[in-house]
């Protein structure tokens, strides 16, 4: 017997005493708790106190009889059970208390074991309904479980002091929080439910959004983070994840955005800054660089070897200031837009000659071999800034023989990539660890080793040449091994071929 079962109580009434007590004692050894009424009149009394399961009703008493007691039961205690106990003679009757809403019956006189077979099965009914009625609660606390999470995440989006946007995987808009809405000036009222364009002005945007929310991305470190200017006065920073289900499977897309217009504006007055103290900085060092060089020159012959070598310091670290200012007046105006503002169409085989045999004086100082290598037929016809471009190369190949060996090997190979052409600096020089490769694009980065400690640079070459490409559409790579060299792969986006070169 369950501990279910022996909380039930069983009412047995009945005018004979015996039954009364027969029934108690063989329900008593089930493990019910059987209580007794002589009368329909006691029977009720004790339904008014007691909390009782199962009824057994004898429905031919004196005064109050059995059906007018289960009608009652049935007006007042829906749940309980009532077993009536009919004689032979009775039987229309029993048919008629079943109708009424009994739930069994059990006839005069009963052997002990039909009588536990009955009430058991009627508190087996009592303890599936109990069970039943104990998971539908459970199931409630879970429904409103889930909807006490639902608001409180449904309160943590909408507090967001970031935008944030979440499509479905048709790309249409199924949820947007207040900051969003006030980010890109949209009515606060506004109802989600309509395709990613209706609520996000800039094109390439949606495409990405759209993209990401039709699985494009599998891999989160792929989707690039989209700067979203709204006006020179608002910049916001969108950046887009897709929502993957139990199978991986892509649900829709989170977008956030975040309000960036500070920090593009201080990077403006830095960038400001920078380039007016540069500018102010130029003329008087050139100045001074230009007058050591008048007093080392007069130097010669007359004064001592510790001044010379003492002038000609100070003269070389001039030499390398002007060209600090020069590199960061160069960023300043790349990141103002100032290069590669009135590209023309340029011969890039001969540009590329000249600037290789301007430089070859120096590869020949080391010893360095310094060779170009064009495709066969023509070149592809190349629009662009010739100073940038100028630029680009001076810088890539100053590099590959400040960081090659004497007597090393340098080579610049040209060919074509599609439309486009591929231009590859390649040297047998020290080579860039791993660990320093992702940093060199960085501003001021250098690396110092042994060999690369004496050699004196900016750190701004490689930033400088990275954002040119970056303002004409072009794209940089560099592949390295210490000890090994290094090639900087340069693509440049091309034309219509020309006719011959
Ligand atoms: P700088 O040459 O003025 O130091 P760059 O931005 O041009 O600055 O280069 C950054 C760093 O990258 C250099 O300090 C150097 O360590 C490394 N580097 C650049 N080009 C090469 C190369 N061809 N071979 C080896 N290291 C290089």
């Amino acid at each position: 017997m369950t501990n279910d079962l022996e909380a039930i109580r069983v009412l047995v009434v009945d005018d004979e005493q015996d039954i009364r007590v027969g029934s108690e004692r063989i329900l008593g050894r089930l493990g019910f708790i059987v209580l007794q009424a002589g009368s329909g009149e006691e029977a009720l009394k004790i339904l008014q106190k007691d909390r009782v399961s199962i009824v057994l009703l004898d429905l031919k008493m004196p005064g109050m009889d059995g059906l007018e007691v289960l009608s009652r039961i049935r007006e007042s205690y829906n749940a309980i059970l009532v077993i009536v106990i009919t004689g032979y003679a009775t039987v229309e009757i029993a048919t008629e208390a079943m109708k009424q809403g009994a739930y069994d019956f059990i006839s005069k006189p009963f052997e002990p074991d039909q009588l536990r077979i009955i009430v058991n099965r009627a508190s087996e009914k009592i303890r599936l309904t109990r069970e039943t009625k104990k998971l539908e609660e459970d199931r409630k606390r879970t429904l409103s479980d889930l909807d006490t999470e639902k608001s409180r995440i449904h309160t943590i989006v909408e507090s967001l002091p970031d935008g944030v946007l979440v499509t479905n995987a048709k790309g249409q808009v199924v949820l947007m929080n207040p900051a969003f809405k006030q980010l890109m000036g949209l009515d606060p009222d506004l109802n989600p439910g309509n395709p990613i364009g209706d609520y996000l002005p800039d094109k390439d945007l949606c495409k990405l959004v759209m993209e990401t929310s039709q699985g494009k991305y599998v891999d989160y470190e792929d989707i690039p983070d989209y700067e979203l200017a709204l006006s020179a006065q608002k910049y916001l920073l969108a950046r887009a994840k897709p929502v993957l289900g139990e199978k991986k499977e892509c649900l829709g897309a989170v977008v956030n955005f975040v309000d960036i217009t500070t920090m593009k504006v201080l990077d403006r007055l830095k960038s400001e800054f920078v380039a007016k103290v540069s500018h102010e900085l130029r003329s008087p060092l050139s100045t001074i660089h230009e007058q050591l060089a008048v007093v080392l020159q007069e130097l010669i012959g007359e004064g001592s070897a510790q001044e010379q070598r003492i002038l000609s310091r100070a003269k070389e670290k001039t030499r390398g200031l002007i060209s600090l200012i020069g590199d960061l007046l160069d960023l300043s105006r790349i990141e103002e837009g100032l290069i590669c503002r009135a590209p023309e169409p340029v011969r890039f085989d001969e540009q590329l000659k000249n600037i290789v045999d301007f430089l070859k004086p120096q590869a020949d100082g080391k010893g360095q071999s310094l060779n170009l290598e064009f495709p066969k037929g023509p070149l592809p016809l190349l629009t662009a800034d010739p100073i940038a471009l100028e630029s680009i190369f001076g810088n890539l190949i100053t590099n590959a023989i400040n960081y090659t060996q004497e007597g090393g090997e340098i080579k610049i190979v040209v060919d074509l990539a599609g439309i486009n052409l591929r231009v590859k600096v390649i040297d047998n020089g020290f080579g860039i660890a791993d660990k320093h490769l992702e940093k060199i694009f960085e501003r001021f980065y250098r690396v110092k080793d042994e060999k690369t400690r004496f050699i004196t640079g900016t750190g701004l070459g490689l930033p400088i040449v990275k954002g040119l490409l970056d303002s004409m559409g072009g794209f940089i790579s560099v592949e390295s091994a210490p000890g090994k060299g290094s090639v900087f792969t340069v693509l440049l986006p091309g034309e219509i071929p020309a006719e011959g070169r």
